[in-house]
């Protein structure tokens, strides 16, 4: 190697050390010997051992705070580019984006015990070992040479031989020498449950000289559909192996050894075959499947319009190509259903992936993602986004317009955000699919609704590819452009053309003045009542209660609202006895608890929120004989909870399912008829800027519950404000419309995805201390900010100025598109310690 060469070289390398489960970063000098690449396993002198370490980035400079002698060397590289470069851009890119260490994203996408697990193993090559010795040999060296030329297998781990007394200085010595070759053993791949399994087979007739005992297993096993786990085969039919085996003697079934996928669920999950396709799903598979590269689909298809079909047919023809798929799913604990559905048609490739795996499982499928033995189709929550996967030829967001695709702890990333850059950077098409889409996503594939007639280079071509050296048109006031080319697919209509369910709107000031003070209308209550009588079923949705603590005229409807801000205020008393105001969270803005409507002058001037419970307690009242499941974050706390409520709904053990969003999430019940909302209004003025796309997209997402069986659904929706803009597009089953004016609301006060934000959040157990490092960070922000398009709105307390007994307050910076957003790390040195500090880059929880 040229001088000139290795002064160019980068001689410092910040690597990751996971060392006792307390991943952290550390520096070493790299030797000139060595070539050390990002995204490299290395190993490095880490106290009195030798342990794994990825290295993260390479400098020229030493530390500040080191000097160049105090730092130790890396010892050796074990893999080279363990990482694909791509891979490594993702972490980097939301470690950016983000405005976090990498260390912070590395903790979220890499599984806990990464390099603890990975054993570093040393394999003599004696082949390459001559005849005779060259006096360079340590006498450390030799010693571990004649040990490894004694043992057969001559292949060991780094800490075994480091016991046996060889140093680690002698094991370097013979990987220089190219004598012993240094590797990553890959994990014990997770053992494949096999459980013995009993299929029945034969069939009729039946061998004649069978007992009358052995002919009633076999009539109980057919009953069970003929394929059981044995035990579970034992424990129904009452008997023992040697019975069953004898059976298996006489041919009438056969007991063997068989793999348990890692779901639940046994081998009753029966196989199913690809669907005939109706047109729109057709045509829209057609264009996801003419793409190989990087592109994003919009596929908006109407709840229970064969979404999900589509993704397990374009699934197929990449896996038949030997590229992997990945998924992304809201959450997979409220959706058995729709893992099963990809296990049924893809059996065990398919893997699933989330948080609530324990580590070891968490570690082996990540860890196998990396080099998979064949294609895969990994099904998780929004973390699995940083699956490994080599050749990915698909990404799938599913109901991607849901906020659960944010994290609101560091690093504060965005599934979908992220799933675009990833797409981006393997080139690989990527499909978001939703009946509901965000905003975000509409604007960028759509254009701004009623402005694309106004501006015609908005018109993003539909299907057919943009050609490959079109001018880029110019887009005023449009989102962030990213740079993958968009298309629109859209399933329009129900698989075989059910009709939508109708809406009707029930306004509940007319209730209160014809004097029905019950949660329950009466349009509501006559509906309950024909729906226990012709033996159907329904679903009633709360929103939760708490953030929604608005405060509006039980007469008027009229909502108090923010003087500046066009958000509703929230309602706060902080103890029992002390004066009730309303806060406004974004400016601060505050007044008093009016004693009536300003609009009417009506006392009835109340703040919302209505529990399940209290919905349960007046249906109990009003309906003795309807049995009701609740179906909210206190009943299905438990594991496993979500799936056994569904699945006793389901079987008819209850009239009615009451719950909060957990029921909007793709539960697909087909005997349910009716959906009723028992107070829409609680999402309507959730105090942030965009509660109303969040309103309308959870209300058509419940109303879409109704009627996706061969019944015809029915949908009624109470509410204070029927004129409210979101309850008409619910009504009218109009999301476009909505959109076009919701975005120019957008633009004028200049949120999301109309502009960019980052909430600061602070918190801390002390009140005071709080206060005064927010209103100190605000200073300096504000001073930041000067001669930026930025601007910064608060301090103000958080809208839970509480929360786990810490005092929480926000800064909000916010400015227009097309400027790189402020970067604010720098901030956290202005924080005390007993103060902690949250950058939320585009943030979607103001609370
Ligand atoms: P979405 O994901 O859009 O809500 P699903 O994929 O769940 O819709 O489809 C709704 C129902 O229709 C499911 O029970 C599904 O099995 C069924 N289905 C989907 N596509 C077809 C098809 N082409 N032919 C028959 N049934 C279909
Ligand atoms: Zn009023
Ligand atoms: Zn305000």
């Amino acid at each position: 190697m040229g001088l000139g060469e290795s002064n160019t070289q980068p001689q410092w390398v910040n690597v990751l050390v996971d060392y006792g489960g307390q991943p952290a970063e550390y520096t070493y000098a790299v030797p000139a010997h060595l070539k050390v690449q990002v995204g490299d396993i290395l190993t490095v002198p880490f106290r009195h051992q030798s342990v794994g370490a990825i290295a993260l980035s390479l400098s020229p400079t030493p530390p500040a705070n080191l000097l160049p002698d105090q730092i130790r060397a890396v010892g050796g590289i074990v893999e080279q580019r363990f990482f694909a470069p791509s891979y490594w851009a993702l972490l980097q890119r939301v470690a950016h984006h983000y405005q976090v260490p990498l260390m912070q994203v590395l903790k979220t996408a890499l599984p806990p015990g990464l390099l603890a697990r990975s054993q570093r193993r040393l394999r003599l090559r004696r082949d390459r070992v001559p005849q005779t010795r060259p006096d360079v040999l340590s006498p450390g060296g030799s010693a571990l040479l004649d040990d490894l030329q004694r043992s057969r297998s001559a292949d060991y781990t780094w800490p075994y031989l480091q016991k046996r007394g060889h140093s680690y200085r002698a094991m370097q010595q013979l990987v220089q020498l190219g004598w012993a070759e240094s590797y990553l053993s890959p994990p014990q791949p997770p053992q494949a449950k096999r459980r013995q399994a009993v299929t029945l087979v034969g069939g009729d007739p039946l061998p004649i000289d069978l007992t009358p005992r052995q002919q009633d297993i076999i009539a109980t096993l057919r009953r069970q559909g003929g394929d059981l786990w044995l035990s579970d085969a034992l424990q129904l039919c009452q008997t023992t192996s040697p019975t069953l085996k004898r059976l298996a003697q006489a041919g009438c079934l056969v007991i063997e050894p068989r793999e348990q996928l890692r779901a639940e669920s046994g081998p009753a999950l029966t196989p199913d075959q690809p669907k005939a396709l109706t047109g729109y799903q057709a045509a829209a598979l057609d264009s996801i499947n003419r793409h190989s590269q990087g592109r994003q689909f919009l596929l908006h298809g109407v709840t229970g319009s064969g979404k999900t079909e589509v993704y397990l047919q374009a699934i197929a023809p990449r896996l038949a190509a030997g590229q992997s798929a990945l998924v992304l799913v809201p959450e997979i604990g409220l959706t058995p259903q729709l893992t099963d559905r990809f296990r049924r048609r893809f059996g065990d490739r398919v893997w699933v992936y989330h948080s609530g795996l324990a580590d070891g499982e968490r570690y082996d499928t990540w860890r196998q993602s990396l080099r998979p033995l064949t294609p895969l189709v990994v099904v998780g929550t929004r973390s699995a986004i940083f699956m490994p996967l080599p050749n990915l030829g698909l990404i799938i967001l599913d109901e991607e317009h849901d906020s659960s695709y944010k994290q609101d702890v560091p690093p504060c990333y965005h599934a979908r955000t992220v799933a675009r850059w990833r797409a981006e950077l393997e080139n690989c098409p990527l499909v978001l699919g939703s009946a509901t889409p965000s905003l975000d996503t509409w604007v960028q594939c759509r254009g701004p609704g009623e402005s694309q007639q106004e501006n015609p280079d908005w018109a993003i071509p539909t299907i057919s590819p943009a050609p490959p050296h079109a001018p880029t048109p110019p887009r005023p006031h449009a989102p962030t452009p990213h740079s993958l080319p968009w298309t629109y697919l859209s399933l329009p209509e129900r698989v075989q053309a059910q009709p939508l369910p109708t809406v009707a709107v029930v306004d509940m000031r007319d209730e209160l003045q014809d004097g029905n003070r019950s949660i329950l209308s009466r349009p509501l209550q006559t509906a309950l009542a024909n729906m226990k009588a012709e033996g159907n079923q329904g679903l009633l949705f709360i929103h939760r209660r708490g953030h929604s603590s608005f405060v509006s005229c039980r007469s008027c409807g009229h909502v108090m609202m923010c003087p500046h801000c066009d958000v509703s205020l929230s309602y706060h008393q902080p103890k029992a006895n002390s004066a009730m105001t309303l806060r406004c969270h974004y400016c601060g803005f505050s007044q008093g608890h009016p004693k009536q409507c300003p609009a009417c002058s009506s006392p009835y001037l109340k703040h919302f929120g209505s529990g399940t419970q209290r919905v349960v307690n007046a249906l109990g009242e009003t309906f003795p004989d309807l049995s009701c499941i609740r179906f909210d974050s206190d009943t299905t706390r438990t594991k496993g909870a979500h799936r056994a409520l569904l699945t006793r709904f389901a079987e008819g053990n209850a009239d009615l399912l009451v719950g909060t969003q957990m029921l909007t999430k793709g539960i697909d019940l087909p005997q349910v008829t009716l959906v009723g909302i028992i107070a829409a209004d609680g999402l309507l003025y959730m105090n942030d800027y965009w509660a109303s796309e969040r309103a309308l997209q959870m209300l058509i997402q419940v109303a879409g519950r109704a009627g996706r069986g061969t019944l015809p659904g029915q949908v009624i929706l109470q509410t204070y404000t029927p004129e409210h803009p979101v309850i008409e597009a619910v009504t009218r089953h109009a999301y476009e419309g909505f959109i076009a004016t919701e975005w120019t609301q957008r633009q004028l006060l200049q949120y999301p995805p109309a502009g960019q934000m980052i909430l600061l959040r602070l918190s801390s157990t002390d009140p005071i201390g709080v206060q005064e490092t927010a209103e100190a960070l605000a200073q300096r922000v504000a001073q930041a900010l000067k001669g930026s398009p930025y601007q910064l709105l608060g301090p103000a307390p958080a809208t839970i100025p509480r929360l786990a007994q810490r005092y929480r307050w926000h800064l909000l910076v916010k400015g227009p598109l097309g400027h790189a957003l402020p970067n604010l790390q720098d901030l956290k040195q202005y924080c005390p310690a007993s103060v902690s500090l949250t950058i939320d880059v585009d943030p979607l929880n103001l609370a």
